[in-house]
């Protein structure tokens, strides 16, 4: 009988797999413990509308704190789970207290990389992934003041879109030729870069940041070409890795997140994991991937609650994500490695169009720009393993879901 239910990760996918766990009918003793002192909250808001101001703190919770006592949930928030015995089935929490558990699902999430350059330990370096972040942060964000961002991905852009909407001086500093260059294809980094300029951003690619100096405080960074920039605020976003510290402690099988299987199992068959600390099949690429992504962690939650109540679910998802620059709206789905052809439909120059990949001629992934009928197409297309008509598919005039 699965008596207690132990959840560690109170984020995206620990909150959905309350929510799942309590609608499917578990009346178990079910625990959620989170290492920080908030009510389970969204992330994407935290680059986006929360620090522009725009959004109040109250509208970040998924729930209010009555759902948790209406659904019977022991929430212990501002506290870490340190140790786990998976034989004794029992985790150990730094209040010192344990908690046994017949089913455990990790849902750790990921961490900030941290950069390691000399003066990476000066006072004022900024990383963005949780709301202790964000005041800081938001102190910094004053008209004129300069704001230099390492990193141009997704939360990079998005962070450079918010400080320059703010009335921010901005530079972002990317390490490659172009900006989201491991996410997204050449014409789409363009179409960004461009966009970001028009508005003010500065954008400097092929520059590596060798040293940040300053007097006790962050106040330039400077980089392998000897270029430098003078900051008032500083902030990185170069990418994230995975918590998997107490699993990897625990002794099961990791690699670039806690290896779980298609039912989101780890290697000890009473504990799970979901979200941003797995590294778990993708059954339609026929691949192992970690995603940063709230439908990946939302659906695999789903999933790992459904199997912890032994009803055996596969997690057989197409992959989607979204990000928010200034007024445009990217939305990815599916996974894009391994295509060999690559269409675009639709212009850059108007603002909306679509870039499509396919691999022997089954449409893989597609990255809409301001299209929001082009991804809900393809949705269903890559799912179904469509094999578009490439001539219709280049049309924009042919809707993408009859392109078929
Ligand atoms: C600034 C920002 C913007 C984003 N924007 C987007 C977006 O636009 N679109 C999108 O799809 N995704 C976006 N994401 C990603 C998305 O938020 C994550 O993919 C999602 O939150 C993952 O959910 P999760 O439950 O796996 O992890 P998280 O939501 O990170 O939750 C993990 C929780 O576990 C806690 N924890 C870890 N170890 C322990 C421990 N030992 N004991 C107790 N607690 C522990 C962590 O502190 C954290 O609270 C964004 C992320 C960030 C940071």
């Amino acid at each position: 009988m699965i008596a207690t239910i132990l959840i560690i990760g109170a984020g995206q996918a620990g909150a959905q797999a309350i929510d799942t766990l309590r609608r499917e009918g578990f009346k178990g003793r079910l625990v959620l413990v989170g290492d920080e002192p908030h009510l389970p909250y969204q992330r994407p808001p935290l680059s986006k509308k929360f620090l522009s101001g725009d959004m109040p703190a109250e509208r970040l919770p998924f729930r209010h704190q009555s759902f948790y006592d209406d659904h019977g949930v022991e929430l212990k928030l501002g506290v870490s789970a340190l140790k786990c015995d998976p034989a004794a089935r029992r985790v150990t929490l730094s209040t010192g207290e344990t908690v046994d558990y017949d089913r455990l699902l990790l849902c750790l999430g990921a961490d900030s990389r941290r950069l390691t350059c000399p003066g990476a330990d000066l006072a004022g370096v900024h990383y963005l992934r949780g709301i202790a972040d964000v005041p800081a942060i938001q102190a910094g964000l004053k008209p004129g003041a300069r704001v230099v961002v390492i990193g141009g991905g997704y939360i990079g852009l998005e962070t450079a879109a918010t400080a320059r909407t703010r009335g921010c001086t901005v530079h972002v500093l990317e390490m490659a030729d172009r900006v989201m260059n491991r996410v997204v294809a050449a014409n789409v980094s363009e179409y960004f870069a461009h966009e970001h300029r028009t508005q003010g951003v500065k954008i400097v690619c092929n520059t590596r940041v060798v040293r940040l100096e300053g007097n006790g405080r962050v106040e330039r960074v400077v980089c392998a070409e000897g270029d430098s920039y003078e900051t008032d605020l500083l902030i990185v976003g170069v990418g994230a890795i995975a918590n998997t510290q107490i699993a990897r402690e625990a002794g099961l099988a990791c690699d670039n997140g806690i290896v779980v299987d298609e039912y989101c199992r780890t290697s000890d068959p009473a504990i799970y994991a979901a979200g941003d600390c797995t590294y778990h099949p993708s059954l339609r690429f026929d691949q192992r991937v970690r995603l940063e992504s709230v439908d990946n962690a939302f659906e695999q939650a789903k999933t790992a609650a459904l199997n912890m109540l032994d009803r055996p679910t596969v997690h057989d998802r197409v992959p989607w994500f979204w990000s928010d620059q200034f007024d445009n709206k990217l939305l990815i789905v599916g996974l894009s490695q391994g295509h060999d052809q690559q269409v675009t439909r639709g212009d850059p120059a108007t603002r909306s169009f679509t870039v499509c990949y396919l691999k022997g001629g089954e449409l893989l992934a597609v990255e809409a720009i301001n299209h929001s009928k082009d991804y809900m197409a393809a949705r269903k297309l890559i799912a179904e393993r469509a094999r578009p008509n490439l001539d219709k598919l280049a049309d924009p005039t042919v809707a993408l879901k009859d392109s078929c």
